[in-house]
């Protein structure tokens, strides 16, 4: 086997680079460790047949804001985007719940006091959305196309970005593939069920992409990385895990708060404090008795996602790097607290602690699905200080997972970033 391009791993990340350098013309071979392409876009049967869950993402704002999945003709490849009607929301005990809808104007009438306050935030954030979005998911160092809008959302927009962008869309099945059709349809091809564990293992290729994080290339290169190289890598931090449950129901989520039961994703966890408190037992090492869990609702959006009148319900809480701890007492506990009755209707339920989510992709390191921690620096520079954070201190050898800018989420960003260096270093025209 030779290509000009080998890709290791075929998550969102890794098929966006693929798809990139095969759009150039060059010969493209990606090379996936498990049994399926898609990396954390997955979804399966987890728990009884006719129920089919998203094993990893479920819920992908960023991917219709993305510069790289606008590039593809998503209907033709069979990939609907769906919205629902309430972005989402978040039950507070009592009944109550605050909830996102569709517009600013609907958001701000069900906000009350807070109202005027919450339009006088979001309205130029929105407004200027499709201008800034390429801008926040291009690396640090590129100019902003757009700089009094980036302006704006860098002085206003950041502490609520993922508010901004929390339109939910919920791809269909064939979403997962839509990158590999895309890859094939331009000559590349893909094998699965091949575990890379040295680059030297790799037929020659002039250029590598690998969708893993920075403690895997430092694996994978072994001697031929310099040990100042491997120290600056090893720094590279990864953050808190997650135990995650698929639940198969028999009936949707008898939330109490009628806003929940139309809204796409649900914040569990309670007031602002019980919220901060779960989530510093965790950063503390500690598991939460009460967690802060997101839960989604494919049902929503894709009546498809399991036998009629039945329901699929997705969910995780973050735990300690590396937990085995089962948490799925404690996220259905907080889940009945705000939709008493909900305990009666599971049929099945499939559980992966943090552990289990490393060993099932190597890149979700001690259980992180973001590909590295959320730190200050890692925000700005990820996965290294570098003036191009795609490449790597081996030349021709390129990080294009989400340890790179722009960092986790369906996007594809990181891929195209890294994609796009590597055809500029190898003197390809875009
Ligand atoms: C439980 C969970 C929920 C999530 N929810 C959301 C969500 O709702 N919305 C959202 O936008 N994002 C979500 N994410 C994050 C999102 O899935 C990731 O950010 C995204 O998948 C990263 O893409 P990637 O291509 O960088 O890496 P990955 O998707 O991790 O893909 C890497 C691929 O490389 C393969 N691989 C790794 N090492 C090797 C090797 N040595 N040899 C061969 N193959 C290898 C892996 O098997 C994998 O297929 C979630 C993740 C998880 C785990």
């Amino acid at each position: 086997m030779s290509a000009d391009a080998m890709v290791v791993g075929s998550g969102p990340n890794g098929l966006a680079a693929a798809v990139t350098l095969a759009r150039s013309g060059l010969a493209v071979h990606v090379i996936e460790g498990a049994e399926t392409p898609g990396g954390g876009c997955r979804t399966a049967e987890l728990t009884l047949p006719g129920f089919r869950h998203d094993v990893c993402s479920a819920v992908h704002p960023l991917a219709a804001a993305s510069p790289f999945f606008r590039q593809l003709d998503l209907a033709a490849l069979g990939v609907a985007l769906r919205t629902p009607k309430v972005a989402f929301a978040h039950p507070l005990d009592g009944g109550r719940a605050a909830w996102l809808a569709g517009s600013v104007d609907e958001t701000a009438g069900n906000l009350g006091a807070d109202g005027a306050a919450y339009r006088r935030l979001l309205e130029p954030l929105v407004r200027d959305a499709t201008l800034t979005l390429p801008d926040v998911l291009a690396p640090l160092r590129s100019v902003p196309g757009h700089p009094l809008a980036m302006a704006r959302f860098g002085l206003d927009g950041l502490p609520p970005a993922s508010l901004l962008v929390r339109r939910f869309r919920s791809p269909e099945t064939r979403a997962m593939f839509a990158g590999a059709a895309e890859l094939t349809s331009l000559g590349g091809t893909l094998e699965t069920g091949r575990w890379v564990t040295s680059l030297a293992d790799l037929p020659a290729a002039r250029a590598v992409l690998l969708d893993v994080t920075p403690r895997q290339l430092v694996a994978l290169a072994g001697e031929s990385i310099g040990a100042r190289s491997r120290r600056t890598l090893e720094r590279f931090r990864y953050g808190t895990g997650v135990c995650k449950v698929d639940w198969a129901l028999s009936g949707p989520v008898p939330w109490q708060a009628a806003p929940c039961r139309e809204a796409g994703t649900v914040h569990v966890g309670g007031t602002f404090a019980e919220v901060a408190r779960g989530e510093a037992d965790v950063n503390a090492g500690r598991h939460p008795d009460r967690p802060f869990c997101l839960v989604a609702q494919p049902g929503v959006v894709d009546p498809t996602r399991a036998p009629a009148g039945h329901c699929t319900l997705w969910g995780y809480c973050h735990v300690p790097a590396g937990s085995s701890v089962d948490m799925s007492g404690r996220i259905e506990a907080q889940i009945e607290r705000f939709a008493p009755g909900f305990t009666d209707l599971i049929l099945a339920r499939s559980v992966r602690t943090a552990a289990d989510m490393e060993r099932y992709n190597p890149n979700y390191v001690g259980g992180d699905i973001n590909g590295g921690a959320a730190t200050l620096r890692q925000t700005f520079f990820r996965p290294t200080l570098r003036w191009n954070p795609y490449r790597t201190p081996l030349p021709g050898v390129y990080l294009c997972s989400s340890s790179t800018p722009p960092g986790g989420g369906v996007h594809g960003m990181c891929g195209l970033g890294a994609a796009r260096t590597a055809l500029a270093d190898l003197g390809v025209k875009t």
